[in-house]
């Protein structure tokens, strides 16, 4: 007791005579991004990817994808960021949450799975990201409410533009913690639990990825590049599944089946 009360005295002293800037320094790692700065970040951040990424048109497999996406948002937990799905025409086993709410999913990704519940396990990880903000959380921690400001108020887009770069290519946006994942995890757990999906699906997708493809190498460390299904990871949803109450899952194909046959 004694030793808390006098470091507790310290702090105060510290705080009274370095006044502001003590304050200062605490607020600025504590800073969060407004949703607002969430959303303009977001719209140049897609602006970039744009010139690297090609959308796949076809309504039937982006309504799929759009359908599957807001039905697994409806039974999440939510939160003041809303999503949006896109299809992305490429091979690479990948899906990513961008801040402000976009999730992108590739096609490699959706010919992967096996059911319908394999798929959604993935999105609904991505939405755990976008719920909790993980991307803008990493940029405002990281980077500090100076360079938010800079970055949504910049009147020179070409500056606003080379500091969005330098943060894609630093990856601050996509370098989740443990704790991050395990968060996505989690959600994602839950939401194919109350979606009636079978949230083993998760640990059933990683798996037969690393069987297939070894774990670390090759396709599957471009598979979630920010997030590869480790063996703690697979453990940890195992134990999260084990915990539900039962009940009778689905792991419906035919509807997934014809979109792979387009894609
Ligand atoms: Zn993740």
């Amino acid at each position: 007791v004694r030793s808390f009360s006098r470091l507790a005295m310290l702090m105060l002293l510290a705080m009274t005579f370095s006044g502001c800037q003590q304050f200062a320094a605490i607020s600025e790692t504590m800073f969060m991004m407004s949703t607002t700065q969430e959303l303009e970040l977001g719209q140049e951040v897609i602006q970039q990817l744009n010139a690297e990424m090609q959308y796949v048109n076809d309504p039937v497999v982006v309504s799929y994808i759009q359908d599957l996406g807001r039905k697994l948002w409806a039974y999440s937990p939510q939160g003041p960021v809303e999503p949006r799905f896109h299809v992305i025409r490429n091979d690479e086993l990948n899906s990513f949450a961008v801040p402000g709410g976009d999730i992108f999913v590739h096609t490699g990704l959706i010919d992967a799975a096996e059911d319908e519940a394999e798929l959604a396990g993935v999105i609904a990880h991505e939405l755990g990201h976008v719920i909790r903000r993980h991307g803008a959380q990493h940029v405002s921690h990281q980077m500090g409410l100076e360079f938010v400001q800079q970055l949504v108020l910049g009147e020179d887009s070409g500056q606003v533009a080379q500091l969005v770069t330098q943060l894609l290519a630093a990856g601050v946006m996509t370098n989740y913690s443990r704790e991050d994942e395990q968060e996505a995890d989690d959600i994602a757990v839950r939401t194919l639990y109350a979606a009636g999906y079978d949230p083993m699906a998760m640990h059933s997708f990683f798996q037969k990825l690393v069987q297939q493809y070894g774990e670390q190498t090759g396709v599957v460390s471009t598979l979630f590049a920010s997030h590869p299904p480790t063996t703690a990871r697979m453990e940890y949803v195992q134990q999260l599944v084990r915990q539900l109450p039962n009940k009778t899952y689905q792991r419906p194909t035919q509807r997934l089946r014809e979109i792979q046959e387009r894609i």
